[in-house]
């Protein structure tokens, strides 16, 4: 008997970080040029993933800073409505390890904010640049969130244990090497080798009935060329007929029954 429901072989979740121009709007406010880069996402890439994901019949998770949700919010109720997963991620875009106590606290509570005016109460969080501090997921806990998605020590979901305590988080994790941002921005790379990268990983995980968690950003992945690469990867997972496509909060709750 394998871990996942139903009898399938392993599990993708498909999640996007849903930055907009938060990071360069903290990081360089006054260029006008890297704000317009970021407005990529709403005014292009966003409807262009949706239409993708609706053809493909896959449910899918957006960690979106409280920046993006109060500043393109008719996008992120599009999201919404589209049955999409909205989970927490900062709210500027901000490097949690490297700021006080009191601004990280401040960071959620924004955060959550923006997350209310759109009717979601977040269940996941992902930290913006997978950064986090010492503080943060007791910060997490706290706020009462069921999932944390950072840490990068297993292919498996996993109960969280912090500090020899269990903190009653699911942990979805991540790498980088399942992430479009060093591909397409950081390395500039053809799409057919970011292929390459997480075709085989996909293989070997599928051969094993384990957990793919694939990151991607709207503005790098929405870019036409690259998003050929998602909808070639979605078919050829889709054509296995056993792959479990569920959103990490239903990974999460899953993996809880399953464990605890
Ligand atoms: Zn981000």
């Amino acid at each position: 008997m394998g871990f996942w429901p139903d009898g399938f072989q392993c599990s993708v979740n498909i999640t996007f970080d849903y930055d907009s121009n938060s990071a360069l709007m903290r990081r360089a406010p006054l260029d006008i040029v890297a704000q317009s880069r970021g407005r990529f996402a709403p005014n292009v890439a966003i409807p262009r993933i949706l239409d993708l994901l609706d053809k493909h019949e896959i449910k899918a998770t957006f960690f979106t800073p409280g920046w993006t949700v109060d500043q393109f919010t008719g996008s992120v109720e599009e999201i919404v409505t589209r049955g999409h997963e909205l989970a927490a991620h900062g709210y500027l875009h901000e490097r949690l390890a490297e700021i006080s106590k009191e601004a990280e606290e401040s960071v959620f509570q924004r955060g959550l904010a923006a997350f209310e005016k759109v009717g979601v109460k977040p269940e996941g969080f992902r930290a913006p640049y997978w950064l986090i501090s010492d503080r943060t997921l007791e910060l997490v806990q706290r706020l009462g969130f069921r999932y944390d998605s950072n840490m990068m020590d297993s292919d498996m979901p996993y109960m969280l244990v912090w500090r020899g305590r269990d903190t009653g988080l699911v942990e979805l994790p991540v790498e980088w090497m399942l992430d479009d941002w060093p591909q397409f921005e950081t390395h500039r790379r053809d799409p057919q080798a970011a292929y390459n990268v997480w075709k085989p990983e996909f293989e070997g995980i599928y051969e094993l009935g384990r957990y793919f968690g694939l990151t991607n950003h709207p503005q790098a992945i929405g870019r036409i060329s690259r998003l050929k690469v998602l909808d070639r990867l979605f078919a050829e997972m889709k054509a296995k007929g056993d792959v479990w496509f569920a959103t990490c909060a239903e990974t999460a709750e899953w993996t809880r029954r399953k464990l605890s």
